[in-house]
């Protein structure tokens, strides 16, 4: 366990950075810029928002800049839609990048001028093996790798060569430019790694201008020192890569040609990626989800992306939060979902308008209450927050409740209606149940037959007698119909990637993730544009959010039409983080 609800970690980049600003590392008055660098090959997830609340948090904390820039050096599995839903996705969060966007590609011809360099300085060389050959000769970490057959070509054979793979007369695969450093060097990343490879594939940005494209090694470090970041946040997988970034600009320096204006170096410090229990975070499985439609698409309630999350109803304000919570970890660790949940149920529980839906409908006739008469209750809209006033909600002769809120025969502890029991209807009366009409060929139960005491209205009784429970409802004649859609784990195991030898990690894909539910009978106010607007006002997003009563937070889905009401339970009201957190202590 790392976080508790109350306490704040320390931050060890925000210590180097502090240090650095003491000590004029980059020079007097040079601005703290970092950069969030995805790979646009797919949509975003959770560890992202952590990565994103980091590096933007960081910039801002420090009054300086940060970048967003598309890592996108493989174009056969780079599409427009991620660039955008990735755009999307940091602005929901809250965060602007201002002018500072960037992309790999536009630095593939000072890239493409720098490889020349290489040759020229004998340090790069044109290789003919294949992928796979050029991954067997590596050697591993207990031996050395096999020098490469075609190491030992000429400068001028090499820009020859180099020049024709840029010109496209070779298929892809067939040759690739390596950096020569040591094939016996103890970091496998410096075995004369390739630097381009051949790939007859058109860019989202650059279109078929390029058939060579840079490894993301060679282009990461020298696009951080091309954009002037300060202080290059990554995750713990990349630490073994920072040796060769260095080398890359080393080299550049060497030749006398490292980018204009520029005095400093980007240095990289690493954290460990975030890891949430029931939550998959790897891009390529979560896109193997979507395509064996396992779930409904990237942005489905259920998945772990920020496109699923933000579905669900989850507030950008609650994943800052919970990013600021678990803080920068050095070791791999994984954070229960818990806690994510305890944060947006925060934040909730203070701006989510309360309001009543009934999901599973159980007619209730209130015998002694006129025909036809209508009256409209005063319901508070949060108690949390007496600025959100009151609403006014309609009671009639026909109401609904919730069917698990009566029983025939109630067991040990039941106080909620059962047949000669009271109960107090939120905002509204105390009624009491006279009996029980069912189906003559089923048993099931139709409706029940209650009674309400006129002098109780606003829920208590003149004679002080005690009613324990509150149950909510919604007047028949007024309900508006909704779907409504309860949420599960995606993955029933805690880490959905623990499986036995030989079993497929979508074993642990939880069957019943979802549950539609239709029929529901919710208040008429949640229909009614006015409230819906007014409700939508509170949030960033637009997406109108509420508390139904009783049964969790909830919001407008996007499929939502005024026709027909959607709903997503974006959490349940039970907050078990304080009891698992007491548990840790
Ligand atoms: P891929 O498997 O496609 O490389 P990736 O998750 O590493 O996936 P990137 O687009 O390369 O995706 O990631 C962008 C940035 O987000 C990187 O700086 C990476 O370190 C960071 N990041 C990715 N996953 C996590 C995570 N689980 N926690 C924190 N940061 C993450
Ligand atoms: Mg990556």
């Amino acid at each position: 366990m790392t976080a508790t609800p109350s306490t704040r970690p320390s931050h060890f980049i925000h210590e180097i950075i502090d240090e650095d600003l003491r000590t004029n590392r980059n020079g007097a008055g040079t601005q703290v810029a970092t950069r969030f660098p995805p790979e646009p090959n797919g949509y975003l997830h959770i560890g992202h928002a952590k990565s994103i609340c980091l590096n933007f948090g960081t910039a801002r904390k420090y009054n300086g800049r940060c970048h967003l820039r598309m890592d996108d050096t493989n174009p056969t599995k780079e599409e427009q839609e991620y660039i955008d839903s990735i755009k999307q996705d940091v602005r929901w969060l809250g965060f602007d990048w201002g002018a500072h966007e960037y992309h790999a590609s536009d630095y593939f011809e000072q890239l493409y001028q720098w490889a020349l360099l290489f040759i020229k300085a004998g340090k790069a060389y044109v290789c003919d093996l294949t992928p796979e050959e050029v991954s067997k000769s590596r050697g591993s970490l207990t031996s050395p790798g096999k020098e490469s057959p075609f190491r030992g070509r000429s400068v001028a054979e090499n820009l020859d060569l180099f020049e024709r793979m840029h010109k496209g007369e070779f298929p892809d695969g067939s040759h690739t430019l390596r950096a020569k450093i040591d094939m016996a060097h103890p970091n496998l990343n410096l075995r004369d790694p390739v630097m381009y490879r051949i790939l007859h594939a058109d860019h989202p940005r650059t279109g078929g201008k390029w058939c060579i494209y840079p490894m993301y090694d060679y282009a990461h470090g020298q696009s951080d020192w091309l954009e002037g970041i300060t202080h290059s946040i990554c995750t713990l997988e990349f630490e073994d890569h920072k040796p060769l970034y260095d080398w890359y600009i080393d080299q550049i320096a060497s030749f006398g040609a490292a980018p204009p204006g520029i005095a400093y170096r980007p240095r990289q410090y690493e954290f460990a990626r975030l890891n949430v229990t029931h939550m998959m975070m790897s891009k390529r499985k979560l896109l193997q989800l979507v395509q064996d439609k396992a779930v409904r698409g990237w942005d489905d309630p259920r998945m772990p992306t920020i496109a699923g999350i933000r579905r669900r109803g989850f507030t950008p304000e609650s994943l800052r939060d919970f990013a600021d919570r678990i803080g920068v970890a050095k070791r791999e660790n994984t954070i229960e979902i818990e806690l994510l949940e305890h944060c947006l149920r925060e934040d909730l529980n203070k701006r989510a308008p309360r309001a009543m839906a009934v999901l599973r409908p159980l007619k209730v006739v209130i015998e002694n209450y006129p025909q036809g008469q209508i009256e409209e209750l005063d319901a508070v809209n949060n108690p949390e927050d007496p600025s959100a006033g009151t609403r006014k909600v309609p009671f009639g002769r026909e109401i609904y409740i919730e069917q698990e809120d009566f029983a025939q025969v109630p067991p040990p502890k039941y106080f909620r209606l059962s047949p000669g029991k009271e109960v107090r209807l939120r905002w509204g009366y105390l009624i009491t149940c006279t009996g029980v009409t069912k189906d003559p060929a089923t048993g099931a139960i139709q409706e029940l037959r209650c009674t309400y005491d006129p002098a109780t209205r606003g829920g208590n009784a003149p004679d002080g007698r005690k009613v324990k429970a509150t149950i909510h409802w919604v007047a028949a004649a007024q309900a508006v119909d909704a779907q409504v859609r309860l949420y599960d784990h995606l993955f029933t195991k805690d880490d959905p990637n623990d499986v036995p030898e030989g079993a497929d990690w979508r074993s642990n894909i939880n069957p019943k993730s979802l549950e539609v539910l239709t029929g529901c009978k919710v208040e008429p106010s949640l229909a009614a544009p006015t409230h819906a607007n007014s409700a939508s006002s509170r949030w960033t997003d637009g997406i109108a959010r509420y508390q139904f009563e009783r049964q969790g937070y909830f919001c407008v889905d996007a499929e939502s039409t005024s026709d027909r009401l959607v709903f997503n339970r974006t959490v349940t009201l039970r907050d078990t983080w304080a009891k698992l957190a007491a548990k840790s202590d």
